[in-house]
Order: C-alpha cells, then sequence, then structure tokens
C-alpha cells in the first residue's frame, strides 16, 4: 500500500513573539504563537479585540506597525520561506502578489479619487507586468465573478458612488487580481449591514472553494467561522488557548474562554440548551503573569492551580489542542 505523507502547510508560524512598547511598559502581545494553514484550507483566528488576531495577520504581511510594536522571534514559514528574514523590498513583492489582505473597512482600503476599476487593473499591471487593454478585459471579468452588475459603467464608478457591499467586492476582487497563495481576511464582513454580510459571506465562502485558496480569516463573529472555517484558533491574550476542526469547537468547545465566546455568540452556533455564560471583565492588555493562566481572572472554573501555573498547550489524543489544568480538558 503506498505511504500518504501529508503536503507541507502554505504557512507555518512558529513560536511567533510581538511585543508591545507603550508608556514605558513592554509585553509580548504575541507570545509563543505557533500555527499552520493548510493549502485550499481556511483557518479562523479568534478572540477579543487586543487578542493578538490582527498583529499575527499584520506579522505575517510584514507589516506591524513600529513603533509601538516590534517582532521579538519566531519565524513565519510561508512555501518555505522564513518571511521574517526577507527584506523590505522581498517583502513588497510577496504582499499583493502571493500574499494579498481584504480589511474590514472598506472605505478606508480604496483610493477615493481613482475609479474602482482602473485601481483593481493597476494592482493587476503592477504585479503582473500586462498591458492596460488586457488588465481591463481582465478586471471586468474578476468584476463579474464577485458579483457586481454591470461592470462596464461599474469600472468608471468612483468608490463613494458604490454601496458598501459594492466596495467590499471590489476589494475582494482587487485582492484576488493577483490570484494570491494566501488571503488574510480580517473582518471582512463587521462593517456591512446584515443582508450584505450574509451575501459576502456567500461569495467568500464559494471564492474560496472554487479557487481552493488557503485563508486566515480574522473574525469575531461565530457564525461566519461556521459559514466559512475548516479549523478554528482561539487566541486570547496573544497566546493560543484552544485549536481544532471548526465543527468540533464550536460543538464541544473544551476551554472555558471558547466556551464564553460560544455561549455569547447570538444564534447560530450556540448548542441548544446551552446556558449563557456571559463573559465577565475584560482583556487586560498590559497583564501577562509568567506563573498563572492569563484567562484565571474571568475563568469561572479556575482553581488553585490556575492562580500558580501557567497551563501548558496539551494536544489530545483526537488531534484537538488546548490549553487548561481542568483534567476534562487535557483528556481526549
Ligand atoms: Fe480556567 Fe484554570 Fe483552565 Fe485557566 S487553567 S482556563 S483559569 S480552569
Amino acid at each position: 500500500m503506498p505511504i500518504m505523507s501529508t503536503p507541507p502547510p502554505i504557512l507555518a508560524i512558529r513560536d511567533l513573539q510581538v511585543a508591545i512598547d507603550a508608556e514605558g511598559c513592554s509585553w509580548n502581545a504575541v507570545d509563543g504563537l505557533t500555527l499552520t494553514v493548510q493549502r485550499g484550507r481556511t483557518l479562523a483566528l479568534v478572540g477579543e479585540s487586543g487578542s493578538g488576531k490582527t498583529l499575527t495577520a499584520l506579522a505575517v504581511l510584514g507589516l506591524l506597525p513600529s513603533p509601538p510594536s516590534r517582532l521579538v522571534g519566531g519565524a513565519i514559514e510561508f512555501l518555505g520561506r522564513d518571511l521574517t528574514r526577507l527584506k523590505d523590498a522581498q517583502m513588497r513583492k510577496i504582499r499583493g502578489d502571493r500574499i494579498a489582505m481584504i480589511f474590514q473597512e472598506p472605505a478606508t482600503s480604496l483610493n477615493p479619487l481613482v475609479p474602482v476599476g482602473r485601481q483593481i487593473a493597476e494592482a493587476m499591471r503592477v504585479h503582473q507586468g500586462i498591458g492596460e487593454a488586457t488588465a481591463r478585459e481582465q478586471v471586468l471579468a474578476l468584476m463579474e465573478i464577485v458579483g457586481i452588475p454591470d461592470p462596464r459603467p461599474r469600472y468608471r464608478s468612483y468608490p463613494h458612488q458604490l454601496s458598501g457591499g459594492m466596495r467590499q467586492r471590489i476589494i475582494i476582487a482587487m485582492a484576488l487580481s493577483c490570484r494570491p497563495d494566501l488571503l488574510l481576511a480580517d473582518e471582512p464582513t463587521t462593517a456591512l449591514d446584515a443582508t450584505v454580510q450574509a451575501q459576502i459571506v456567500d461569495l467568500l465562502s464559494r471564492l474560496i472553494k472554487d479557487l481552493r485558496m488557503s485563508v486566515i480569516l480574522i473574525t469575531h463573529d461565530l457564525a461566519v467561522v461556521a459559514a466559512m472555517a475548516d479549523r478554528v484558533a482561539v487566541l486570547y491574550a496573544g497566546r493560543l488557548m484552544e485549536e481544532g476542526g471548526v465543527r468540533e469547537v464550536l460543538k464541544d468547545p473544551l476551554h472555558p474562554y471558547t466556551r464564553a465566546l460560544v455561549a455569547a455568540s447570538p444564534t447560530g452556533v450556540r448548542r441548544s440548551g446551552q446556558v449563557v455564560l456571559p463573559l465577565q471583565g475584560g482583556l487586560d492588555s498590559g497583564a501577562r503573569p509568567e506563573n498563572a493562566c492569563l484567562f484565571a481572572p474571568r475563568c469561572p472554573h479556575a482553581f488553585a492551580p490556575c492562580a500558580t501555573e501557567a497551563p501548558p498547550l496539551a494536544l489530545r489524543v483526537d488531534g484537538r489542542l488546548a490549553r487548561c489544568h481542568l483534567p476534562e480538558v487535557g483528556h481526549g
């Protein structure tokens, strides 16, 4: 029988550490994060704001705002190359060519003074080195793929002449224009109203499947995670708290923090009969005790060891990862 080997991941983040320096203090806002994204798969990063999701994506893109953030350690291997070791010019070539990003707010991602079709065409021409006429035809085809009706007249529209949903479709077209190997989508539906959100989730889900894209999806919306992702990584205070297949994690969360997130989710992902447990308190950005569970101040299940011993990230027999001292969490 032939031996089946697992293909290497398209992206492997290993022990990533990103520090924030502010007001005379310094702390690791991403603290030893290890994650992989397989080709053609979508990994969702979830967690409250301040959990390190967006900093992780910016580190992958080589766009960490400095100051206040600083890459302290770790590796980001993309198609076998460590992105943390590349020069700015090499990273610029990879960004928008092999790795593209969809940001949360379509209004600020587009140039208000340039017609939208031309903006996509310019991105295409820079990265693919094609002529104006070819780029225009490819843009019109792409606008159709992302569901923009009558693309020819819309090609000449300025961003303010389009609705929020149409602008987000333009951003998606721009991100796809260079056929990236990896797409980073940071809260791609948050700024849109509910009906348009559902349309954009449908569109992205279809494109991810049709184009077999590898995606990192950053969101606080677990319904979007359930609709789009294969795996989910739950971050808290810069640390990975739980990781596993979307279906398993959302149906049967292991970590108390994941349980609280799932319980607080409005509809669609909560198990029927599950008790809603409001997440008390907030995420303290500066406090990072070495010898304690970072979630202990908010955890309804905290017991003595949680205050004196940091729980390790444990791999269970069912392949899920969780970081908690509770015995039922550690054993599959
Ligand atoms: Fe709660 Fe303790 Fe588990 Fe941390 S280690 S999540 S405080 S039970």
